[in-house]
């Protein structure tokens, strides 16, 4: 358990839930809640629960989900407008690598609180109504302490906490909320917010059809790992440029999923990765990106980092070095002026560099050169590993395309590539915090 709870917090979470829900922890990790939840499901009780219209409690969820998401999609909207207008104001000061150049570019507030963390039963509902809640409550406060006990805290100090801002569904796709434990006397609300972070990540897994909950992350890295070139992808006289990896030296059981190119552009997706909470990196390539600049802003806005990917996705190694220069000094004018910030992160189309790439990339403040270790598709995965396997730190690539480029849609290869790393007892974490 990550979050440091109180002395006091701690021991009255233990106290009112129990320790029989240490077995409910394992079974939240290896995600198996929502199976543990079927059974329930077949009684009539908790089918009321399931179908939002006929149970009062469970018209209020629908409606506070649907609710915080139209929040998220408007603030994400206005946010991404209201950015673009102030960097287009600004952009003429920016400064440009290209400037010698000619640039040619080819939680859910219902109140179904648990007995078990220490609330008294809302006021109001008749005794059938709460007949009905009482399978979701103990589903409840089930997950709050699989909640507790599977990382949902920071490992920083309950003095640097602020609950009120880790209670609001945030439009970061994070790994989850990192709840920090507040003090004892705010010990019901934070028991009720992991909860409701729970609650909502299973009800999401449901609502998107994937088979398991995903995992929740750990808490990134306090000191970032040290990332060298992988052996066998050096370039002659690479001595200071930026490290081509694959895989991220780390021992958390994590992956990072990559998706490339721009060419899909599916407002499912965004909804999808937002309300399941699994973070992604975008590498972005202008002549795709350039068609609807908007559809990632809004990724932007959803906490999703926006990457380099060239200009017009050429096979860089044939290119002089001002060719490549322009085509990623390029992009990274593209990115700063649309999306008001300069990536750091560049990743050269379809994996192929050589020493003038990395040269240039660097030459336009590029720090790192993530390739990947297995390519993801609706339908199956490609390894670059003789063992085809998932390994701690494995950066995993697919690509913005829809039905008309392979066989599925964006979210039915999100179901495929989450159904394999969760199985595979992995978590998906922000690339950005390990680098
Ligand atoms: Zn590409």
């Amino acid at each position: 358990m990550r979050a440091q709870v109180g002395g006091r917090g701690e021991a009255a979470v233990r106290a009112q839930v129990g320790g029989r829900l240490q077995a409910d922890q394992r079974a939240a990790e290896s995600g198996r809640v929502a199976e543990r939840l079927q059974p329930a499901r077949s009684g009539r009780a908790a089918e009321r629960v399931q179908s939002p219209g006929s149970g009062r409690a469970a018209e209020r969820v629908q409606s506070a989900r649907s609710g915080r998401a139209a929040e998220r999609v408007q603030s994400a909207r206005s946010g991404w407008a209201a950015r673009r207008g102030k960097v287009t104001a600004t952009r003429q000061a920016a400064g440009s690598c290209q400037g010698r150049g000619t640039h040619v570019p080819q939680r859910s507030p219902q109140g179904a609180p648990g007995d078990r963390v220490g609330h008294r039963p809302l006021p109001g509902p008749s005794r059938r109504t709460r007949l009905r809640r009482g399978p979701l409550r103990v589903c409840l406060a089930v997950l709050a302490v699989a909640a507790i006990a599977s990382g949902c805290g920071d490992s920083g100090s309950a003095a640097g906490s602020r609950p009120e801002a880790v209670s609001r569904p945030g439009p970061h796709p994070g790994p989850g909320p990192h709840l920090q434990a507040p003090p004892a006397r705010a010990l019901d609300a934070y028991a009720q917010r992991l909860i409701d972070s729970q609650a909502a990540r299973v009800a999401a897994a449901k609502r998107w059809g994937l088979d398991r909950v995903p995992l929740q992350a750990p808490a990134p890295p306090a000191v970032k790992p040290e990332i060298e070139t992988r052996p066998g992808f050096e370039v002659t006289d690479g001595e200071g440029l930026p490290p081509v990896f694959t895989t991220v030296p780390t021992t958390d059981k994590v992956v990072f999923l990559t998706i490339d190119d721009g060419a899909e552009k599916d407002p499912a997706l965004l909804r999808m990765m937002s309300e399941l909470r699994i973070p992604y990196t975008a590498f972005l390539s202008d002549y795709l990106v350039k068609k609807d600049y908007g559809y990632f802003g809004e990724m932007q806005q959803l906490g999703v980092t926006l990457n380099n990917h060239t200009l017009d996705h050429p096979y860089l190694p044939g290119l002089s070095y001002a060719e490549q220069r322009r085509e990623i000094c390029g992009m990274q004018d593209v990115i700063e002026e649309q999306y008001g910030r300069r990536p750091t992160v560049f990743r050269p189309p379809y994996g192929n560099y050589n020493r003038d790439t990395l040269r240039a990339a660097k030459s336009c403040g590029i720090k790192a050169v993530p390739l990947w270790n297995a390519e993801a598709f609706p339908d199956r995965m490609d390894w670059r590993d003789g063992d085809r396997d998932l390994h701690p730190g494995d950066i995993i690539l697919t690509h913005f395309r829809g039905r008309a480029d392979w066989n599925g849609t964006m979210p039915d290869m999100i179901r495929y590539v989450m159904k394999v790393i969760t199985a595979k007892g992995y978590a998906v974490a922000r690339l950005e915090d390990y680098l």
